[in-house]
């Protein structure tokens, strides 16, 4: 006979964010929506914005217990990690995510199992070996969904949809993934370590309108905000979804690429609903950008923006300060760049080294000589605008980059919105 296990997801939270409740946990969503619908029984519990000390009031029994984990906040996640073996000692715990995915050996010194990479079948086949009595590896590697299309749709019944404030053009949203991926392999990307193995994934136009006409018709929601690392990469997509988005009458705001914005392009984003763009620019030096693997010029950056604006779309950058190599003289080229162009939200940030990112394995190939290893300081930005600045080059240290970071802001804040004080979208 089988024994049936209750699975419980925790979202983490993070308190150090502007607001760490701006949109329900899409992954874990996908994960529980996933397992239920292959017949087993799983429920999400997100504590971001919940103190500690009330986490032990709403954190209910259950067999498995699964997170997905983050460089930033794993410490907190090992705090929950500890309440949940007090609340139920004889419980699995499971965690996956980029961080369990970037370090698996260290990770499972604390949790049971360890899901590295897409968690969907990997979880499936963790529940389906634990229910039959067999005991799967400690580290399992997730195998892919070959056709996205093939995963249900995020059931938003599980979490308190009134409870987040993600706004996308002045109106409530919520987030959709319409692909998994990015074929670019820039060295300091956090966003790809969960993908690196997997190749480009889309999920059909049919397929992301009939999400977002659902969510429209149950939810009445009008708004959202498409997680994709590069919304634009597949154009015949793209024309495609904007024949189908023009008739719902919807604003989204979507993440791209400079160099994949022809005008063609950010017209057809404008025609179907898109009012605002966000580009990861990072610096205004073609000599940093080819250091970062970027694949994009400045020229590349002019057009971006430019046709970007064109269209209608308010645009959003990105920029990075403290890549090795860096010096006054290509944060002035990056100031020089934005002056230029103008876009209409700035954010920015140091470089982190993420775990499982090419700068974290080889620092030295970068002239990185120090690394500072508490993970709670991996901060691209934090509430109060604040930074965390955690690795030395023979010319750069935390101070340097701190004050590299200063001067963009206050070279480009009389001209250009800081990104976090937008009302429009956050
Ligand atoms: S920074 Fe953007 S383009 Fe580069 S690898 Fe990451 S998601 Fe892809």
């Amino acid at each position: 006979m089988k024994n049936r296990y209750s699975t419980l997801f925790i979202q983490t939270p993070c308190y150090e964010l502007m607001d760490d409740r701006l949109e329900p946990p899409l992954g874990l969503l996908y994960l529980a929506t996933w397992l239920n619908r292959h017949g087993h029984e799983a429920r999400v519990l997100d504590i971001s914005s919940v103190p500690p000390h009330c986490w032990e009031q709403i954190i209910p029994q259950a067999d498995v217990y699964g997170f997905s984990t983050y460089s930033t906040s794993f410490h907190r996640t090992l705090d929950i990690l500890t309440l949940v073996k007090r609340i139920n000692p004889s419980a699995v715990t499971v965690a996956g995510g980029p961080h369990a995915t970037a370090l698996p050996e260290g990770v499972k010194k604390h949790f049971d199992y360890v899901v590295m990479g897409e968690g969907e079948q990997a979880m499936l086949h963790l529940m389906e070996s634990l229910e039959k009595g067999e005991e799967p590896p400690p580290i399992l590697h997730g195998e892919l969904v070959p056709n996205l299309d093939d995963i249900p749709f995020p059931d938003y019944s599980l979490v308190d949809v009134e409870s987040y404030h993600r706004v996308v053009d002045g109106s409530s949203s919520l987030s959709v993934l319409s692909s998994r991926g990015c074929p670019y392999r820039c060295v300091f990307c956090n966003s790809i370590v969960l993908g690196r193995t997997g190749r480009m994934r889309f999920r059909s136009a049919e397929n992301v309108w009939e999400e977002i006409h659902r969510l429209k018709t149950d939810l009445g929601v009008t708004s959202f905000r498409f997680q994709d690392d590069n919304f634009t990469l597949n154009r015949p997509r793209l024309r495609e979804m904007t024949r189908l988005f023009e008739r719902e009458e919807i604003r989204y705001r979507c993440f791209g690429r400079v160099d994949r914005c022809s005008r063609e392009v950010t017209d057809l984003l404008f025609r179907g609903g898109c009012r605002h763009i966000a580009f990861g620019i990072e610096s205004g030096s073609d000599a940093i950008l080819r250091g970062m693997q970027k694949d994009q010029t400045t020229d590349d950056i002019r057009r971006g923006i430019f046709n970007a604006k064109a269209s209608g779309l308010a645009v959003r950058v990105y920029l990075m300060v403290g890549f090795p190599g860096e010096t006054w003289e290509t944060v002035q080229s990056t100031v020089d760049l934005m002056l230029e162009c103008l876009p209409d939200e700035f954010s920015v940030y140091p470089l982190i080294p993420y775990p499982g990112t090419p700068i974290y394995q080889q620092p030295e190939k970068f002239g990185i000589t120090d690394i500072n290893p508490d993970f709670s300081q991996y901060f691209q930005v934090r509430r109060g605008r604040e930074s965390g600045y955690v690795f030395r080059t023979d010319s750069l240290d935390e101070e340097k980059i701190a004050s590299m970071r200063q001067y963009v802001i206050e070279q480009l804040e009389p001209a250009i919105t800081w990104a976090g004080d937008s009302k429009l979208n956050r």
